[in-house]
Formats: C-alpha cells, sequence, structure tokens
C-alpha cells in the first residue's frame, strides 16, 4: 500500500503518517520524489484499514499495490530508479546513458583479463564482467579460478579505471564479490536461490540480477523484491533469454521483456544477447535491437582470443566485431534520444 502526500505535505505530517503506519504493526517507508513524498506501507497482509491513513493530515490518496510484487512496482514508485555506480557514481544505469558491460566469460589469467579489460575499453565499454566462479551445466566443465580470479578483476580495475560485474554463487561469495566488484551479479541458474537474493540484499552494493532461464518476468520480479526486501534498492535486471523449443539458438532472446519490465517496474533492465542467443553471428543484431527496444545497457562477452576461451567461446565476439558493435550502437542510442557512457566518464 502507499500513502501519497500532498504536493506541499509538511515534514510533521509525513511523520505521523509514519507513526501511525508503525502503530498498526507495519513497516513505514517514506520515499520523497520531486513532486511530493510517498510513504510505503510494508509488510502488508491484505488486512490494512485504509480509512485511518487516508483521513491524516496531508495525505491525498491511498493507493492499494494489487501486484504480487510491491517495491519493485511502477505503482510503488513512478519515477524510474538510477543506479550510480563507483565511487562517484559517474557511470549511472537507468538514466538517460546506455551502458555497455563487456569482456570474457570468465576469469581465465592475468594477461587474458587485462587485454580484455584494455581492449573493451577502447572500444568504449565502461565496465568489466568476467566471472570468477562459474556456474556450469557439466561439473567436468571449467569452474573458474575463484578467489584468485577475483583478485585479477580487481587488477584489471587498477589498470583501466573500469568498474567491475561479476558473480555471486553462494551466500558466501557475495561477501568476496562485494569487497571487488562494483556490480554483484546473479546468474540465471540462482535466480530463485532465496538465501542468495538476501544475502545480495544485505551487501552494500548494486545487484544485478539475470532472468531465470524458465522464469516469467513476474517471477524475476518477484526476485528482485527479494533484495529490495532486504533494504538493497540498487537493482538492475537482465534478459539473458529463456528456453525455447527451438534448438537453432541457445536460448529465446525474449526482446519484448525490456518494455514489458519498463512499464511494470521502475528498474533499469539491460541485455545478454551473449547468452541470449549463444551463436556469435547472433548477437550483433540482437544487441542493436536490444538497444533500440530501449534496454538501460548491453551485456557483451569479448575475448581477446574467443577461439581459446574456456568457456563460451562460440557466443564472444572478437574485438574488432566488438568495437564495431559499439559504434553502431551509439548511432542507434542517438535515435531514441539517448547516448552510449563513454569510457571517460571513470577517467580520473
Ligand atoms: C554469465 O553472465 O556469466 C552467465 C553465466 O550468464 P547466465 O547466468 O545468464 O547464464
Ligand atoms: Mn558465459
Amino acid at each position: 500500500m502507499l500513502i501519497v502526500m500532498r504536493h506541499g505535505a509538511t515534514d510533521a505530517e509525513v511523520r505521523r503518517v509514519v507513526a501511525v503506519i508503525e502503530e498498526m504493526g507495519y513497516k513505514a517507508q517514506p520515499m520523497p520524489g520531486v513532486q511530493r513524498t510517498a510513504v510505503g506501507l510494508v509488510g502488508n497482509d491484505g488486512r490494512v484499514d485504509a480509512s485511518r491513513l487516508e483521513g491524516l493530515p496531508g495525505v491525498q490518496e491511498v493507493i492499494h499495490v494489487s501486484k504480487p510484487y510491491k517495491q519493485v512496482s511502477r505503482e510503488w514508485k513512478a519515477e524510474n530508479t538510477v543506479v550510480r555506480l563507483g565511487g562517484g557514481g559517474a557511470v549511472q544505469v537507468g538514466g538517460a546513458d546506455v551502458v555497455a558491460i563487456a569482456g570474457p566469460c570468465s576469469v581465465e589469467s592475468e594477461r587474458q583479463i587485462i587485454d580484455a579489460a584494455r581492449l573493451v575499453k577502447d572500444a568504449g565499454a565502461v565496465i568489466l564482467r568476467g566471472g570468477a566462479w562459474k556456474p556450469r551445466t557439466s561439473p567436468y566443465s571449467f569452474q573458474g579460478l575463484g578467489r584468485p580470479g577475483l583478485r585479477l578483476l580487481g587488477k584489471a580495475r587498477d589498470e583501466t579505471g573500469l568498474l567491475i560485474c561479476t558473480e555471486a554463487m553462494d551466500p558466501e561469495g557475495v561477501g568476496y564479490v562485494a569487497e571487488v566488484a562494483d556490480i554483484v551479479q546473479i546468474g540465471a541458474r540462482n535466480m530463485q536461490n532465496f538465501s542468495l537474493l538476501k544475502a545480495a540484499g544485505r551487501a552494500k552494493k548494486p545487484v544485478l540480477l539475470k532472468r531465470g532461464m524458465s522464469a516469467t518476468i513476474e517471477e524475476l520480479l518477484l526476485s528482485a523484491e527479494y533484495l529490495l526486501a532486504e533494504g538493497n534498492h540498487d537493482v538492475i535486471l537482465c534478459e539473458r533469454g529463456i528456453r525455447g523449443f527451438d534448438t537453432a539458438t541457445r536460448n529465446v532472446f525474449d526482446l519484448t521483456a525490456i518494455p514489458v519490465v519498463h512499464k511494470l517496474s521502475h528498474l533499469p533492465i539491460i541485455a545478454d544477447p551473449s547468452h541470449g542467443t549463444g551463436l556469435r553471428d547472433k548477437v550483433i543484431p540482437m544487441a542493436r535491437a536490444a538497444v533500440a527496444a530501449g534496454a538501460d545497457g548491453i551485456m557483451i562477452e569479448v575475448h581477446p582470443d574467443p577461439e581459446r576461451a574456456l568457456s563460451d567461446g562460440a557466443q564472444t565476439l572478437f574485438p574488432e566485431q566488438f568495437a564495431q558493435l559499439m559504434r553502431e550502437v551509439r548511432v542507434i542510442a542517438d535515435v531514441i534520444g539517448r547516448r552510449v557512457a563513454e569510457p571517460a566518464l571513470i577517467d580520473g
């Protein structure tokens, strides 16, 4: 339930609403807005007596949030959430900028990740990706370097200034990842790992939540609700393809998820056409399409030598392909009144 205050409502009136909500046994969450303040009522079991709140001074209206998710919904918060990254918050996801996150599937060696960082930055990425822990379908596939991989990501950041996005696979890993990374990634296979979501919700770092391969958009939003419910509001969603019956591509890249999520939620959503399609030559057109569809960013797998990649080589772009994609994406962003966040933002 959302209590919308009148334009010009006083602080004392807002405090009174908060006090009454707490008296009723619920949690109050004031949300100052540009136009007016709203107060969210959390812990609502559907039996709240709205009339008590409607009559309070300064209250304009009480809105019943009808979706199963609350804090992630547009009803709860009309303005877009802008996630500010890094110390200075120069890189923002969810505002006018379109942000490129790029790098290899896995961190493999110091040489590989530093080379990858340099080349993705030269092409225009502001965030470096690379898994230190890899959720692999087969236990015999490369599982990632673990903590040494995280240290290498830290080195790549020191060398290039790029921000870091990397995956945490379990609640213990969230602590390690949050120490080094600017964004803690939760992978598709873990979208409904609720203890992991709770741990990430308590982390003091932004979270990138990837859509599960069999998850509906509503389930994605409910998983994001776990993060907000734990107090972490810096959440970025990611469409990365869902399971279909057609084996022509690795997954069915659901482009419509982008405008659907933007309508239902204030959270930013980015697109990962690398995992979405699984095929290098399909990544480029789908990345272009995602930006045209309004994605707040793209996540692209790029490797200095994709043919030797230890994971996901077939969907990984060659450096020159990524540079070309970035040139194209700048033009597409411009057409829809956006611009691509440039590495100059993270320099100095
Ligand atoms: C990844 O981005 O490294 C990854 C494993 O992707 P997903 O969780 O979408 O499969
Ligand atoms: Mn991968």
